[in-house]
């Protein structure tokens, strides 16, 4: 099976978890910023040894290097364009590229032209993308940081380029502490201004963070909600039974999304009650077994050394998945992507005739 060649689907992957590391250290000399490593190969070894430390706070420190390469709007443009790329390269046809405006407006640059910069950088390799015969389509997520106070200011940011790239609104930073509560307005506001939202919930704290995200956040999907797990209980007479909390109840009856990322859920110690996990301990099989919306992404490709087709090789020697399995996660993601209804139809084709030829 060359998953490489399978149309896939991204929902979860942040624009500054995916530069290129020989990229980072040109644009680095440009900008007179250090980096602990000057040599593309060391440099890559090094972001995934550090992302490797079982802890979201140093997980998250290694971002300090790759945005500050991306305050330019040479090196917005750049990195926007080579992740597109990339994703084209490893077979996906529509991605969902995240990221914060909010930090990268160190040199001067406005929201706006921020936006539109990576705007310019996804169109710029859309475009090539189509002249070499292919097909890709993107959408960005317009992050506020949870520990900032400017949700408001960033929803209103997202609306208005929203018929100009953006797709939907994303919350992400420290969980614990951290609730959608404090910035419940402009969550109403993106509701009323019917604008998509996806919330980090779910990763680094458990199920009450699900639960603030869907009531506070009024989430249509859940990154990475892998945590929900901690509100499934198997019987302990007979493993093949299953009580649901009543969070797990809402998330599985409505069809959430879970915006799974593996390899990252490992790294950032996501999953409950063990230590040095490997993907055999990762929940994924089973909530995908007990019906949840399950989703493959990739979160950071840089720091966890990864692509969506890794992640699918990955899963499919953890847990023996065929091709209709992998089909499904990608028309699980289709389905639940922020796109407009045509492009999503004309994405769920492209899967379709895409696994049918394979
Ligand atoms: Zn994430």
């Amino acid at each position: 099976m060359n998953i490489r060649k399978l149309p896939k689907v991204s929902l979860h992957d942040h624009l500054d978890g995916g530069l290129r590391p020989a990229t980072i250290i040109e644009l680095a000399n440009e900008i007179g910023h250090k980096l602990p490593k000057n040599d593309p190969e060391e440099l890559r070894a090094w972001f995934l040894d550090s992302c490797d430390s079982g802890s979201l706070v140093d997980y998250l420190e290694t971002f300090v290097h790759t945005t500050a390469v991306m305050q330019t709007k040479e090196g917005l443009i750049r990195v926007a364009r080579e992740f597109a790329l990339d994703l084209a390269k490893d077979g996906v046809i529509y991605g969902e590229v995240r990221w914060a405006p909010e930090q990268h407006l160190s040199n001067g640059l406005t929201l706006d032209q921020v936006v539109e910069y990576v705007e310019e950088g996804l169109s710029q390799a859309r475009e090539e993308v189509r002249k070499n015969g292919g097909y890709l389509q993107t959408g960005q997520l317009i992050t506020a940081m949870r520990q900032n106070d400017r949700a408001q200011e960033i929803a209103e940011l997202a609306v208005r380029h929203r018929e100009k790239g953006c797709v939907g609104f994303d919350y992400a930073g420290p969980e614990a502490g951290f609730s959608p509560s404090r910035h419940a307005s402009a969550f109403r506001w993106l509701n009323e201004q019917l604008m998509p939202v996806t919330l980090h919930a779910g990763e680094a704290d458990g199920k009450d963070s699900i639960r603030d995200a869907i009531v506070d956040g009024r989430t249509l999907r859940l990154g990475h909600g892998v945590r929900i797990i901690e509100d499934v209980f198997v019987n302990a007479e007979d493993s093949n039974q299953y009580a649901f909390g009543e969070v797990a109840t809402w998330v599985l009856e409505r069809g959430i999304a879970l915006e799974l990322s593996p390899s990252s859920n490992l790294q950032t110690g996501a999953i409950p009650g063990v230590e040095n996990p490997t993907m055999s301990d990762h929940p994924f099989d089973e909530l995908y077994r007990l019906g949840f919306n399950v989703t493959v992404n990739t979160d950071n490709r840089l720091m966890s050394g990864t692509s969506i087709t890794r992640e699918l090789e990955l899963l499919t020697e953890t847990f023996g998945y065929d091709i209709e399995d992998l089909e499904l996660f990608q028309l699980n993601a289709a389905n639940a992507a922020f796109i407009d209804m045509d492009i999503r139809s004309e994405i769920m084709d492209r899967i379709t005739e895409g696994f049918a030829k394979a």
